[in-house]
């Protein structure tokens, strides 16, 4: 069956609201103000906080669901909260929730996505599932089939980053390429993205936004809070519905398809130009395997080591060298050569053991 998560004649869908509902005049006052800016399509709230560390505050429960109900009457807009087990997804169903999420602690978890599945069953409910905490495609593809496969057709996912030790300049990164990846093994799923806890702060909230919609996303999440210094959780990242409406006013919307250009053969040539480029590229890589299999032969016939450290630091040493001076990021230079290096030494070792 088609997916048909959220209508929307023009993208981007605009969630927002705060990390945690924290009382009732705090959510209809946050609601109300966002509804104002104009800017916003669907109302978010935190019920049930999944925290990190025990002691933090983890949800007001169910005593917030008749709040989130009224802010449906008050901003006429649809709400959506986070669901994480069975029990959720009954109350918000008894409380006319309009949309659900699965948060990013949760879809790590099969057997937790599976009880939430089996709780859904025959409810053809809006649902969006976050990419898990760590970055790995098949669990999160995984969340989405088992909603799938409990008869769901109105599924979204939200990329809001993958967490690393020691990463300092956001809080979860963002690591592009999977809803990149993710779009491709399943287009007909809207991929929203969440700035907010990509970002775990404010001064970069409008960049990585615009970044995803020049990625062509179909959606945001933001959270928004009446007073964001004074929240319960995510302090730091949340903004005034004042600094959202002109956050989502700045956003510059591109055209997707470049053929409504009238100078598309602009770019078509230069689509050329990089097709001829990624041919040389293949070219080259595969003759560099071809000598790799060559330096193989010989270190078997030889009976030497298929890794040499010292000479395997050169090379890396090398590639750094030349990011510099070629004006590329030492980052993708050294995640390339040693893609490279790995494909070498697999090839080399084929010829080991054959
Ligand atoms: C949230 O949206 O408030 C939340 C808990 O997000 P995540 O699951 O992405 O950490
Ligand atoms: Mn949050």
């Amino acid at each position: 069956m088609k997916n048909t998560f959220f209508p929307k004649e023009n993208r981007p869908l605009i969630i927002a609201g705060p990390c945690s509902v924290e009382s009732e005049t705090q959510l209809v006052e946050t609601a109300i103000r966002l509804k104002k800016t104009g800017s916003v399509d669907m109302i978010r709230g935190g019920i049930w906080k999944p925290r990190t560390r025990p002691n933090s505050f983890e949800g007001v429960g169910v005593i917030g669901l008749p709040w989130m109900k009224k802010v449906k009457q008050m901003t006429g807009l649809p709400v959506t909260t986070e669901v994480a087990k069975a029990s959720h997804v009954e109350l918000c169903l008894e409380f006319d929730i309009d949309v659900l999420w699965i948060g990013a602690r949760t879809t790590v978890n099969p057997f937790a996505v599976q009880e939430i599945a089996d709780a859904l069953k025959g409810v053809d409910i809006p649902i969006m599932v976050k990419n898990p905490i760590n970055p790995d495609l098949a669990l999160w593809l995984g969340g989405v089939e088992r909603l799938q496969k409990a008869g769901l057709n109105k599924i979204a996912a939200i990329h809001r980053g993958f967490s690393f030790s020691g990463e300092k300049y956001y809080r979860n990164r963002p690591q592009w390429q999977y809803p990149i990846d993710f779009k491709q093994a399943m287009p007909e799923i809207p991929m929203i993205n969440d700035p907010s806890h990509i970002c775990g702060r404010r001064d970069i909230l409008q960049k990585v936004s615009q970044k995803a919609m020049d990625l062509n996303f179909d959606g945001l999440m933001i959270e928004s809070h009446i007073t964001p210094d004074e929240a319960w959780s995510d302090a730091k990242q949340q903004i005034t519905p004042k600094v959202f409406g002109e956050m989502i006013k700045n956003l510059i919307l591109r055209e997707y398809d470049p053929t409504k250009n009238p100078k598309r053969s602009e770019l078509e040539k230069l689509r050329k130009q990089i097709n001829l480029i990624d041919d040389e590229l293949i070219t080259i890589l595969s003759s560099r395997m071809a000598v790799a299999r060559n330096i193989g032969e010989y270190k078997k016939e030889n009976n030497i080591t298929i890794l040499q450290s010292d000479r395997w630091k050169v090379i890396l040493d090398k590639y750094n060298h030349s990011a510099k001076i070629h004006g590329l990021s030492e980052d993708f230079m050294t995640r390339f050569i040693k893609a490279v290096h790995d494909e070498s030494i697999n090839q080399q070792e084929k010829i080991f053991e054959g």
